[in-house]
Order: structure tokens, then sequence, then C-alpha cells
């Protein structure tokens, strides 16, 4: 375990920003988390859990507390008739699994490529990209429950899994130490999403999993900013999901929204109203913008502060309600949440 003062969380979290945290705690070995818990309670001071901080939204006022980072690395494979199960630590990074799975010519995760962040994140907003969540492949969860001072394991079912929802979003207790995976030694592409068909359509057919997150990464990279170079969270808001009815009123106002029905409405890429009703892709005030190629994307530059791009997110959110009266929320989650 290593103990570390004063650490800048903009050096933490990929937006950038943020003040300084206390004490940041590396765990490397399973049992340093109960270790940085007992320094947490000696010291008197709240504690949270960061990853590779690439969804979060740090305070300028920074953090008197103690971060802990679950670096644990150990990936293992068990291969079964059908399937292989991945037992895979919770510091791993996402998109190494997500390669590394690839290689192996295993089905399940191959739409997933190229999102940042780690395992351990994975299952909190339970991550989903071109159709594909990360809950069709976790058979359980390991965590270590702070409240009880217990390990416990979640199976699948009892995750509370949603759209880019979890239990683990809200019971800040519970540290994921381990995520277990199956994952199919036979499958079949899922190539619906329109810029996979149209990848498809120019670059021929994509027919293994390591082909099809290859081309996912690829076209992520067309559409997201880099993280070395932008200070960004990806998609700063959720793609909300309206009424039927809400949706065929603003289909006449809107003749091009795109909506997808789900069991709960339909779906809209808030993309589409950010660019081509409010046409604010690229658009900017002070060090926060919305990126030129993707409006659903906030980026930060030298200099921004929190407050900044929080403002400035309820900014477009304001913009979006009055021109549409859809009621939007963040995906990026505010930093610290305290237990
Ligand atoms: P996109 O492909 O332009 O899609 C925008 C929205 O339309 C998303 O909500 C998407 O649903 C929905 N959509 C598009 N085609 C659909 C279809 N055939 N059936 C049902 N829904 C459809 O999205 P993007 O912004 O470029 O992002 C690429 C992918 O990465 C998307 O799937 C997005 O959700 C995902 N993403 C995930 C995270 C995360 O997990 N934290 C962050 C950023 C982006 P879905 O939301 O269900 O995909």
């Amino acid at each position: 375990m290593i103990i570390r003062e004063h650490v800048p969380l903009a050096s933490l979290t990929t937006l950038k920003v943020g003040g300084p945290a206390r004490f940041v705690v590396e765990c490397v070995h399973e049992n340093d988390v109960r270790a940085a818990l007992a320094f947490a309670y000696e010291q008197n001071l709240p504690w949270s859990v960061l990853g590779e901080g690439s969804n979060v939204l740090a305070a300028d006022e920074g953090y008197n507390g103690v971060v802990l980072r679950i670096l644990m690395h150990t990936c293992t494979f068990e291969e079964r008739a059908e399937h292989v199960i991945a037992t895979v630590d919770a510091g791993v990074s996402w998109d190494e699994l997500v390669r590394l799975v690839g290689e192996k010519g295993l089905w399940g995760m191959e739409n997933l490529a190229g999102i940042p962040g780690t395992v351990g994140a994975s299952p909190v907003q339970n991550i989903g990209a071109y159709g594909s969540e990360v809950k069709d492949t976790i058979t359980e969860v390991r965590v270590f429950n702070a409240a009880t001072n217990e390990i416990r394991v979640f199976l699948n079912e009892d995750c509370g899994f949603g759209y880019r929802e979890s239990r683990f979003k809200h019971d800040k207790s519970l540290i994921i130490l381990s995520v277990t995976f199956t994952l199919a030694v036979n499958g079949t592409p899922s190539l619906g999403y329109k810029d996979l068909a149209a990848y498809e359509a120019k670059e021929g057919t994509l027919t293994t999993p390591l082909a099809i997150s290859e081309a996912v990464r690829y076209i992520r990279s067309q559409k997201f900013p880099n993280l070395r170079e932008h200070g960004t969270a990806g998609s700063f808001f959720k793609n909300p999901t309206i009424s039927k009815e809400q949706y065929a009123h603003l289909k006449e106002q809107f003749e091009g929204l795109p909506g997808f029905p789900n069991e709960h409405g339909v779906k809209i890429p808030i993309a589409y109203i950010l660019d081509h009703v409010l046409k604010l892709r690229g658009y900017t005030e002070g060090n926060v913008s919305i990126y030129a190629n993707h409006a659903l994307v906030l980026v930060s530059r030298d200099g921004a502060t929190a407050d900044d791009v929080d403002q400035f997110g309820n900014s477009i959110a304001q913009r979006v309600f009055e021109v549409s009266g859809i009621v939007i929320e963040r995906e990026v989650q505010a930093f610290p949440v305290t237990v």
C-alpha cells in the first residue's frame, strides 16, 4: 500500500480539473483495501474510491479525505467447453482486457472496445456501446463491503443492472475487487448500429471479435477526443428516454430527430438536439467547449476549473430544456462521493 499526500485531483481525472486530495492510498493487494479504510478511520477522514477518473468531475476545493485507488491487476482465464470464464481484478484497464479477450478470439466484449476506465468501474455504470452492455458478460462481482467489513459476491441478477445503472452506483460502501465474466468461444457479430454498419460496408466484413473491437476503436477515435490530448470525460450527458407522446410531439418540431424505442419509451440521441437544433458543436465559453466532432462531449482546456465545467454543463442542459422540454442528466459523476 502506498500513501501519498496533497495530490491534485486534476492529475487523477481525465477532465484534468479538481483541487488536492488530502491522501491518496494506492491498493496493490486486496488486503490493502482493509488497511486503507483503517487508515481513513484513524485519520478521522471520509474516503472515496477513484478508478482512472474518466467519468468524474472533481471539485475545485479538492477533497479533505482519503482517495482509494484500486490497482490490483491479475486476470485468470478458465476454459470450459463452450465458453471461457475470466476473473479480472478491478484495477485492470478495461480496454486492455477487451484487447486480450479479442486476441484470444473470445466473444462478448468486442463492441465495448475503447471505453476508458478500469474493469472495476465497468459494472458501476454498466458501460455500454453499439448495442452491448457489460452486464451481458458479467456473471459475478466480488466486493469488499465497507459497511460490514466483509467480502461479498453479487451474482449478475443481484447487481441491479439497468441502462448505465447498477446498485454499485448508489451503494458507495461496496468497493469492487474483481469481476467475473463469461465469454463465448463462438459468437455472432452484432453490427446493427449505424456507425459499425457503415464501417463494415466500407472496409469489408467483420467476422472476429478482434476485428470488431479494432473497428470500434477506430470509429470512436474519429468521434471522441483523445484523453492524452484533451481534458474530457467522454459523453457528459446520458441519452434520455422520453415518452412516446413527447417523442411524437418533438418529431413534428424537429423532423429528423432519431428515436430508438425501448421498454420505457423512446431513447433520444441528445447529440442531435445539441448539434442540429442548437448548433452547439464546437461552442465555447471560456476554457470549456463542446467537442467539434461530437456534441455530447465536453472538453476542458488548460486553466479550466471544475466550476467552469459545472456551469457550462448547466447552461447546456438549460438550453436543451428550453428548446425541447427534455431534462437531461449527467453521465459524469461528481467527485467526491463520501461515505
Ligand atoms: P451513437 O452511436 O451516435 O448513438 C447515440 C444514441 O443513439 C445512443 O443512446 C444509442 O444507444 C442510440 N442508438 C444508436 N443506434 C441505435 C440502435 N440501432 N438501436 C438503439 N439505440 C441506438 O452514439 P455515440 O455517442 O457515437 O457513442 C458510441 C457508442 O458508445 C454508443 O453506443 C454510446 O452509448 C456508447 N458510449 C458509452 C459510454 C458509457 O458506457 N459510459 C460513454 C460514451 C459512449 P445506446 O446508448 O444504447 O448505445
